[in-house]
């Protein structure tokens, strides 16, 4: 990292990756501060894109906040009196572009935030490596969240792997500076004009089609995640109560504009900080959920077998149902036709939107490793590719927690009963009706198990099981005990 004493460049390139935005920006910030003239790109990478199906929200998500992220980095040009700043977008191999494009601006040094996922990783490797051989430096910054990597370790200086005592150690680490942002204005004179032709490729030129991004309401960009903080502002006071309810819009739903950092972690972690130091509880709540994200993001950077592997190795020896019964019961998870009206509900509330309220993923997740028999990995890999703020290290430590292979789960002899989490958290079943219009007709103490239901209740709902609505494709009770069964080579193990 160039310091005050190291020499400044004359010219630099600054990567946009899973940060975009031109505000409070770690790499943009060190960037415009060391160079004299900085040119801004973003690569849809092919390497990437080419393994997404054809209509991905996250796709159209990125290029709508691209253009968001274009109109910021020309007024903040405009602000320091340099005209026509533009993003340079490109598409194709990552490692190629950069390198083409730094070789052609002649810049001495290429700027990106840390991406901690291992396949990022080893792209980053080859980056630098390319840049290398042209004699350009690769420097990269924390930006994505608060601490990092080995910033917060236990007293043995080993990474932890239990929540509370990271959180605890989290909050004790803390320090103004970790939680101010990255004043980008002040540099931004360095800022120059794109000197290529070029528009940004459209959707379509892409390879993709549009999704229903629109129609859902899903503002991208640094101002649909400003618009979205608004909104949860006047509601985080509620939000260690409201959050488990799916009915109710408890939550912030900014996981999206975390996932691509339209927004600044920074400012998230500084608002609820500020409001959890007033002794504002939703605040505090949501606070301890910023804070496993980190946890899970040290997680992965620490331990990246957990990508394909148990993170207790133990769970490596459960075995998993397969075969053509396993792949039906799999098929019925993801299409929500599983005859449990809360797992149905909330799988179409994936499939529709790209979003899954928390409990709901909690249930689900559980679902399908303790009540189906099926491998954790086949449900992470549906999030995954289903998820608008799909990450790596979250949405595999929930997955990872659920099945209880991972650091600090839930213990395998805890199954959810996917009814009684119905009747807790959507009790009238207003959100199994929003999203399975087949049930609408039933009354709340029967829509959470609709095959307990009378004949009468069921003919007047204008339900016939197995035909406008499935049977339970399991049994909860005996799905439980098969499930300890399956589990007792963990306690053998121990
Ligand atoms: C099986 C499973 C899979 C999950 N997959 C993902 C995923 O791919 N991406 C993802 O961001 N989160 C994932 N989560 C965590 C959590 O469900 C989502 O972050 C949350 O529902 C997103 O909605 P929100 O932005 O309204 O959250 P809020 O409740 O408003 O929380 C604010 C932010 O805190 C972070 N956060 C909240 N809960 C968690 C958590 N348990 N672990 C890590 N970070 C958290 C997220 O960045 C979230 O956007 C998963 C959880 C489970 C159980």
């Amino acid at each position: 990292m160039p310091t005050a004493s190291a020499p400044r460049y004359d010219r630099g390139l600054m990567w946009f990756r899973r940060d975009l935005r031109a505000t409070d920006n770690a790499a943009l910030y060190h960037a415009l501060k060391a160079c004299r003239h900085i040119w801004c790109v973003f690569v849809f990478d092919t390497d990437i894109l080419d393994k997404l199906p054809r209509a991905d929200r996250r796709v159209e998500f990125i290029h709508a906040s691209l253009e968001d992220l274009d109109v910021q980095l020309s007024s903040l040009g405009a602000q320091a009196g340099i005209a026509g700043v533009h993003l340079h977008v490109r598409h194709g191999p990552a490692v190629h572009e950069v390198a083409q494009l730094a070789q052609t601006l002649g810049v001495q040094a290429v700027f990106a935030n840390h991406d901690d996922e291992p396949d990022a990783l080893a792209r980053d490797a080859r980056t630098l490596g390319a840049l290398a051989h042209h004699g350009t430096m690769f420097h990269t910054y924390k930006d994505h969240v608060i601490f990092e990597r080995q910033e917060v370790l236990t007293q043995q200086a080993r990474p932890f792997s239990v929540f509370t005592p990271y959180k605890q150690a989290w909050l004790r680490t803390l320090d103004d500076f970790q939680l101010k942002g990255y004043p980008t204005r002040r540099y931004a004179a360095s800022l120059a004009p794109a000197p290529l032709a070029g528009s940004r490729p459209t959707l379509q030129a892409l390879g993709f089609g549009a999704t229903n991004l629109t129609q859902l309401r899903i503002l991208p960009g640094s101002d649909g995640a400003a618009t979205l903080l608004e909104d949860f502002l006047q509601r985080i006071d509620h939000y260690g109560t409201a959050r488990d309810f799916p009915a109710i819009k408890g939550p912030s739903y900014l996981g999206v504009h975390l996932r691509f950092g339209t927004v600044s972690i920074r400012l998230l972690a500084r608002t609820a900080y500020a409001l959890h130091a007033q002794g504002n509880n939703g605040a505090s709540v949501w606070l301890s959920e910023l804070i496993w994200r980190d946890f899970y993001h040290q997680i992965l950077a620490n331990h990246p077998h957990v990508v394909t592997r148990s993170f207790k190795p133990a769970y490596d020896a459960i075995k998993w149902d397969h075969g053509k019964h396993a792949d039906a019961l799999f098929a019925a998870w993801c299409e929500g036709r599983t005859g449990y009206p809360l797992v149905d509900a909330a799988m179409a509330q994936l499939n529709q939107t790209g979003y899954m309220h928390n409990r709901l993923r909690m249930v689900v997740a559980s679902f399908l490793c303790k009540d189906l028999g099926l491998d954790w990995r086949r449900g992470e890999h549906y999030f995954a590719e289903k998820l608008n703020d799909f990450d790596l290290a979250a949405n595999n430590g929930g997955w990872q927690w659920a099945s209880s292979s991972g650091c600090d789960a839930q213990p395998y002899f805890r199954i959810f009963n996917p009814v009684s989490q119905s009747e807790r958290f959507d009790p009238e079943g207003r959100f199994i009706r929003r999203y399975v219009p087949a049930l609408a007709g039933l009354t709340h103490p029967a829509i959470h198990a609709p095959w307990a239901a009378k004949p009468m209740e069921l003919a007047s709902a204008g339900i016939e099981l197995g035909k406008t609505y499935p049977l339970p494709v399991v049994d909860h009770a005996i799905a439980r005990q098969h499930t300890l069964t399956r589990y007792a080579v963990v306690k053998q193990a121990a």
